[in-house]
């Protein structure tokens, strides 16, 4: 039966799967776990969450998932990554492996673990254009950065000035939300905090209002 609500799957190889699942159900999603290509080929839109890059990675290519996310994600399939998933969807990684592979959809350089090198979680309430209503409170889990993009870039959210990093003179400023066209990103975790609003905000792009 056809609902009219999009279906979003979850890349389900590894990561925080579930916590997007709920996250995409209570923005109005049909959400389904997505392991094999044929799943892929049955969803309108794909979350890919947080975990480990190098993990979901080597997974990808195990499943026979690299090539076919690969080929939706250039046919400008709507796709959403936290963490792990900004870093799989970033066209470049900083200090990543050697063998990681990149989906590609996003003209940015993040660097992996950036933040990680200063401590292993903070978490800050973020400005994050195009959310309406208070900020953002951002989980950051050995997240990664932006370290640049592409003019075709839309930066949707920085850390501040002076984040509540220790140490964090490196930190202040840094690019941690992007949207380019279908593809949106964010180095922190929503899916951890139960607002609901960046979930949201990739619903209504894959159902084509933004
Ligand atoms: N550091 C992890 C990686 O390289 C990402 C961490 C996360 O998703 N919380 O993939």
């Amino acid at each position: 039966m056809s609902t009219g609500e999009p279906r979003i799957g979850v890349l389900a190889l590894q990561g925080d799967v579930r916590e997007h699942l709920a996250a995409l159900r209570s923005s109005g999603a049909r959400a389904t776990t997505v392991r094999r290509a044929t799943e892929l080929s049955e969803v309108d839109g794909l979350v890919i969450p947080g975990g480990e890059s190098t993990t979901i990675s080597r997974l990808l290519e195990t499943f026979g998932l690299l090539e076919p996310l690969r080929a939706r994600i250039a046919g400008s399939m709507p796709a959403y990554g936290s963490c792990a998933g900004m870093i799989l969807l970033a066209g470049k990684v900083l200090d990543g492996r050697e063998d990681q592979h990149q989906l590609g959809g996003l003209d940015v350089i993040v660097r992996r673990n950036a933040f990680g090198r200063q401590v292993d979680s903070f978490e800050e309430d973020l400005a994050f254009t195009g959310v309406p209503g208070p900020p953002v409170h951002a989980v950051f889990i050995r997240a990664p950065w932006v370290e640049s993009s592409s003019p075709e870039v839309d930066v949707l959210a920085r850390v501040s000035d002076t984040p509540n990093v220790p140490g964090g003179e490196m930190a202040a400023g840094r690019i941690v939300a992007v949207r380019q066209g279908p593809v949106l990103a964010t180095a922190f975790h929503p899916e951890l905090t139960g607002d609901t609003r960046v979930h949201r905000l990739f619903v209504e792009m894959v159902e084509g209002k933004l």
